[in-house]
C-alpha cells in the first residue's frame, strides 16, 4: 500500500478516491474515522490521505489525479498577460490594470 495524497480537506481526499475507484484502481482512505475528531488546530499527520491498495497502480493513479486535479488551475483563477499592453495581471482584476483591457476569455492568448 502506498499513500498517494494527504489533505485536511476531506472533501478533496473523497473526491480523488472516486476517481481512481471510477478507474477500478483499487483504494483506502487513511485517518478516515479520526476527521470528525479533528481539533481546531489541525495535525497534518491525522490529516486523511488516499493510498492505493496496489502499489503497481501508483503511478497510473498519480497520473490519473493529476490529470483531474490540474483544472483546479484553471485560467481564470491565474494571473493573466494583457494582450494589449503585455502587463502581467493578477487573477482578482477584471482589467488591465495599466491600460484597462478587458481580461480576455479563459483559453485566449496568454
Ligand atoms: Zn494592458
Amino acid at each position: 500500500m502506498k499513500e498517494l495524497f494527504c489533505d485536511r480537506d476531506y472533501t478533496r481526499v473523497g473526491f480523488c478516491q472516486s476517481i481512481l475507484e471510477q478507474e477500478g484502481i483499487k483504494t483506502l482512505v487513511r485517518n478516515q474515522d479520526l476527521v470528525g475528531m479533528m481539533t481546531e488546530v489541525p495535525i497534518p499527520a491525522f490529516f486523511p490521505a488516499l493510498c492505493v491498495l496496489n502499489d503497481e497502480d501508483y503511478d497510473r493513479a498519480l497520473e490519473l489525479l493529476r490529470a483531474h486535479l490540474q483544472p483546479d488551475e484553471n485560467p481564470s483563477d491565474a494571473d493573466w498577460h494583457c494582450p494589449k499592453c503585455e502587463e502581467d495581471v493578477p487573477a482578482t482584476f477584471d482589467s488591465c490594470w495599466a491600460c484597462q483591457t478587458p481580461k480576455p476569455e479563459a483559453g485566449t492568448v496568454r
